[in-house]
């Protein structure tokens, strides 16, 4: 019979599962996805498995992070490719909770983050935020790991995230992981799926352009006009601007004038899809 990987589906069976390793003196890593995963997302369970003995990976996709004029019905679902990916990257287990698990009745909290959730994607995509830190938060007293392993692919969540744990005192040390791209610089992203084959021939002009704003930066142009010159350039090449922003790569504050350091940061629309990248100033 071919191999699987372990799963489950309730937060009582994972808190037994994780408090056996523990017994067993094992260091457990938690990677959350929403799934249709790709190899960014099994860059981080490598990740993961390089500083912990087991790797929990999860796959929600979470309804209360989508706007009610977004995705979610389309949202791309492979559970059973999933699974198969997860076991060939070595993760250990698959929590994959239903909604009802995640949402009882009369579920009714909410886990806001506010400053860095301000602007950005929190300005073109109201309550996602909250949609996203209550779900960590929730992931993370589910599973109650060492590690957790985000992608930088989603910037402000990573730090939304950095800081949601810092705020509550959560004991789990959150690491990120660098983007995965194609190899004409697309960021990997299970949206991309959405692409026609016309719009993927255009899509890496996102990438090209934010590592042009961040080359200029790194010459000495001012933050305002290098990203100004970068709206301008997505907009020529038909992309729908959400943003494009230096700022500073802990706070996300905006910077002017030259830089030392900073994220650039993007979110555009291509036809029907959504899609956000950033870079690091200066350049890995
Ligand atoms: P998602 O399934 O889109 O919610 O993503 C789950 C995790 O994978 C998040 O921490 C993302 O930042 C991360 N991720 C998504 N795409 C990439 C990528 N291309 N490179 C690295 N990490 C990624």
């Amino acid at each position: 019979m071919a191999r699987s990987i372990a799963t489950t589906r309730t937060a009582p069976d994972l808190r037994d599962r994780v408090a056996a390793w523990r017994d067993a003196g094992k260091s457990i890593a938690l990677v959350p996805t929403m799934g249709a995963l790709h190899a960014g997302h099994l860059s981080l369970v490598a990740l993961a498995k390089s500083k912990a003995d087991a790797v929990v990976a999860s796959v929600f996709v979470n309804p209360a992070q989508f706007g009610p004029k977004e995705d979610l019905a389309l949202y791309p679902r492979d559970e059973a490719g999933d699974l198969a990916k997860l076991l060939d990257a070595g993760a250990a287990l698959a929590y994959v909770p239903d909604a009802a698990e995640m949402y009882p009745p009369s579920y009714s909290t909410r886990v806001s983050v506010g400053d860095l959730t301000d602007d950005l994607c929190g300005a073109a995509r109201p309550n996602h935020f909250d949609g996203v830190a209550s779900i960590v938060a929730k992931l993370l007293m589910q599973c109650a790991p060492d590690i957790a392993v985000f992608g930088e692919k989603d910037y402000q969540q990573l730090l939304v995230v950095r800081r949601l744990v810092r705020d509550l005192d959560m004991p789990v040390e959150i690491v990120g992981g660098p983007v995965i791209r194609e190899a004409d610089g697309l960021a990997l992203s299970s949206r991309n799926a959405y692409l026609s084959p016309e719009e993927r021939k255009r899509a890496p002009v996102l990438f090209q352009t934010i590592r042009d704003v961040a080359a200029d930066l790194e010459r000495g142009r001012g933050a305002d006009d290098a990203a100004l010159a970068g709206r301008f350039k997505l907009e020529a090449e038909g992309f729908r601007v959400d943003y494009v922003a230096v700022r500073d790569p802990d706070t996300l504050r905006p910077l002017s004038g030259p830089v030392k350091r900073a994220r650039v940061l993007a979110a555009v629309h291509l036809g029907r899809t959504r899609l956000i990248d950033n870079v690091p100033v200066p350049s890995r």
